[in-house]
């Protein structure tokens, strides 16, 4: 595995890789990598000829200080891990490289409706830096291929909409979440939860099973708040517990019993904030 810490020094690698005839599959994670990861860079590594990761810790899709100053790092066990699965190139950028001229003055970009439900509604601005980030990502790396996963469910739509504003060609192929042994969507985050904790967090994979195995055509209301109670009961602070729409995340209070439909749910556990989602 290649390690690149400069973004003119990737591109003209990669450049070159590209003239030669090679496919590239991307993708970008913030480390503290876990099976969930790699799983994305074994889908690159079946279909592209060269698969290159990214490390980056992105400031700018922090809409809260703490969260950023927590979130954890592993990096040279992120390394061995790659370097293991076969990751070709990894790009390690500083915030200075990824943005030379800081952030305060950045573009924003038009996410419409996406950008005021669910995480956009709980996380003011994240998506904007999510863009951000991915923009320039994409900006350096030519890929062919950006590998994604589900369990961002929101994030995929915004980087969707991110490359039809903006043109750009990368296509975008949305992996499954992996899961613990109990349930449990993988996590960079699962990290910071403590034992007992740790035992809670399967609940908000039980809330959302509770949705997909009741679900029925009518009124959701006393279902939402049925899996919403599952998650309150064992000691989370709800930000949301939802049923939306697959394909536009519109909010779904009634059912028609037709409609492609996902689940998702966002809570605290302590000052750990855990997403999941599943297709309903
Ligand atoms: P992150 O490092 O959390 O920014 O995630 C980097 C990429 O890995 C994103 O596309 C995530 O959606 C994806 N990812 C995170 N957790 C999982 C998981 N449990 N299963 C599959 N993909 C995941």
């Amino acid at each position: 595995m290649i390690l690149f810490r400069k973004a003119a020094d990737v591109s003209a690698y990669l450049m070159k890789q590209k003239i030669t005839g090679k496919d590239i599959g991307f993708v970008p994670t913030m480390g503290a990598l876990h099976p969930g990861h790699i799983s994305l860079i074994n889908a690159s590594k079946k279909r592209d000829t060269l698969t290159v990761g990214s490390i980056f810790v992105n400031p700018a899709q922090f809409n809260n200080p703490d969260d950023f100053d927590n979130y954890p790092s592993t990096l040279e066990k992120d390394i061995d891990v790659l370097e293991k699965a076969g990751c070709d190139v990894l790009f390690l950028p500083s915030v200075s490289e990824m943005y030379p001229n800081g952030t305060a003055n950045a573009e924003t970009y038009d996410l419409g409706y996406l950008e005021t439900v669910l995480e956009g509604k709980y996380r003011p601005g994240h998506f904007q830096g999510v863009c951000l980030v991915v923009n320039r990502l994409l900006d350096i790396i030519p890929a062919d291929r950006l590998y994604l996963g589900q369990k961002d469910y929101q994030q995929c739509m915004v980087i969707k909409k991110l490359t039809e504003l903006k043109g750009i060609k990368t296509t975008i192929i949305i992996c499954p979440t992996l899961r613990e042994k109990d349930g449990l969507a993988m996590s960079s985050r699962n990290l910071r939860l403590t034992e007992k904790d740790r035992k809670q967090a399967l609940k908000i994979s039980e809330a959302l099973l509770i949705i997909r195995n009741v679900i029925q055509p009518g009124d959701l209301g006393s279902l939402k708040q049925k899996a919403t109670q599952h998650l309150t009961g064992a000691g989370f602070a709800v930000d949301y517990v939802e049923i939306a729409g697959a394909d536009n995340l519109e909010i779904i209070d009634h059912w028609d019993g037709k409609q492609k439909t996902v689940a998702l749910a966002a809570a605290f556990l302590g000052d750990v904030r855990l997403i999941d989602n599943m297709l309903l």
